[in-house]
């Protein structure tokens, strides 16, 4: 059995794939505790492989994105993602980068949000896309870190938002001093799309 959250259809809010239709797949639990996190984990309910799978082809879309929580910590991944690529499906995961299991070599495009206050946890060295959230000045030294130490082929500031609150100004700042750094708006937010 699969504990999750919710599954529901939406356009992707960030990153390169911004703009794209996706079934979002949120799996309950996460192994860190940020404390700005503003995602609920909290198991809503638990479904069968089979009834997954069937829950993802209720939508329109043909994307799936694979999120939490964190979805690096759940066990049977590997059977969903072969049921999910036998039906066509492009697979994406969005991942605080503590685990790197196998699974993720199956996975066609890998997005890391690491954490600032977890840096020492962070083991993934491969990604399409690293995102950090510009929570504050201080971030730089982090950014620059994890850039060393993950590969990818695009690195992404997306600015902090604060009790509705969205923070451009410390985004803009903390771009100014990286290199090679592009920002992610989270279009969903902005746009006032789930
Ligand atoms: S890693 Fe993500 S889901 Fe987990 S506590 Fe941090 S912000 Fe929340």
């Amino acid at each position: 059995m699969y504990h999750l959250v919710e599954i529901f259809e939406s356009l992707q809010g960030e990153g390169r794939n911004t703009g794209r239709p996706v079934v979002f797949v949120r799996f309950a639990g996460c192994n860190l505790a940020c404390p700005w996190c503003d995602t609920d984990v909290r198991k809503k309910f638990s479904a069968s492989l089979d009834d997954l799978v069937a829950e993802v082809k209720s939508h329109q879309a043909k994307s799936v994105i694979l999120t939490g929580g964190e979805p690096s910590l759940v066990k049977g991944m590997a059977e969903l993602i072969s049921a999910l690529k036998a039906a066509g499906y492009w697979i994406g995961v969005e991942t605080n980068g503590t685990n790197e299991p196998a699974w993720f070599g199956q996975i066609d495009y890998v997005a890391c949000s690491p954490k600032a206050e977890y840096a020492e946890r962070v083991k993934l060295q491969k990604a399409n896309e690293v995102r950090i959230v510009a929570s504050s000045e201080d971030i730089v030294g982090f950014c620059q870190t994890m850039r060393a130490r993950i590969a990818a082929t695009d690195y992404y500031i997306s600015p902090c938002e604060r009790g509705g609150e969205i923070d451009f100004a410390t985004a803009k700042s903390v771009l100014g001093k990286l290199d090679g750094w592009s920002l992610s708006v989270q279009l969903h937010k902005i746009l006032g799309f789930r």
